[in-house]
């Protein structure tokens, strides 16, 4: 490990050069660092780094994670979300990136209604149709985004995807544009405004910055090569 450091200066300096290649502005792209199977100490590392936001897919491993750290940092919650867990996920993390159905949302909403605040909140879509992974399909969200938008405690941000397994970055531009895209068509439908786009991982962030992502989610290119997979992990 070059030190976790160094590995941030190089993710950072990769997602401005991607920002300027089309346009955009670096401060409009969060950085969501995951943290999964990974220590306490690596994370205090990449907070000295300047990073203080941080993703986990699993509460177990997460919340003493989090209870040890600085309550500054902030936390986002990337995994599939079980309903048993959701009363603790909306309290100990800003944004959960994988609401897969209507029927999750709206149990999320009842929750989030009862600790009176409001989840924030994106709408994993599966835009592969692969039967392996979670998230909307495409055409049951057009279906349903009235009754989503209608949730009053759920603040939707925008969309979240995982691309099917490709050769290369390049092969994921097509999921990104087409996730984009059907954002724009479900902002257009339901006249709300979501226009967050969580997309991109370390194969694949630089391509998903060119196509409009606004949080990307990247773990193994800034903490190192994870040896195990994560139960809770999406697809
Ligand atoms: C683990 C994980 C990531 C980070 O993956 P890397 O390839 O290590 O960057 C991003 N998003 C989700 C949903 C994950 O589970």
């Amino acid at each position: 490990m070059e030190g976790i450091a160094t590995n941030f200066a190089e993710v950072r300096q990769r997602m401005e050069a991607a920002c300027r290649r089309v346009g955009r502005e670096p401060s409009d792209v969060e950085l969501v660092a995951v943290s999964k199977t990974f220590p306490v100490s690596d994370i205090a590392e990449a907070v000295k780094a300047g990073q203080l936001v941080f993703g986990e897919s699993r509460l177990q491993e997460a919340e003493p994670k989090i209870d040890a750290l600085p309550a500054s940092l902030c936390w986002h919650f990337i995994g599939s979300v079980q309903r048993n867990k959701v009363r603790k996920i909306l309290q100990k993390f800003a944004v959960i990136h994988a609401i897969d159905s209507l029927r999750l949302a709206e149990y999320v909403n009842g929750i989030a209604c009862e600790l009176g605040n409001a989840a924030e909140v994106f709408l994993q879509v599966n835009v592969g149709g692969e039967a392996s992974k979670g998230g909307f399909e495409a055409a049951v969200l057009r279906q349903e985004i009235g009754k989503l938008c209608a949730l009053e405690h759920l603040r939707i941000l925008g969309l979240m995807c995982i691309p099917p397994a490709g050769p290369d970055a390049e092969s994921a531009r097509r999921w990104f544009v087409s996730l984009r895209e059907l954002r724009d068509e479900l902002q257009t439908i339901s006249g709300r405004q979501f226009s967050k786009l969580s997309m991109g991982m370390s194969g694949d962030y630089e391509v998903a910055i060119e196509e409009g992502a606004t949080h990307v989610r990247v773990g193994s290119l800034i903490f190192g090569h994870r040896s195990r997979r994560v139960e809770g992990e999406l697809g």
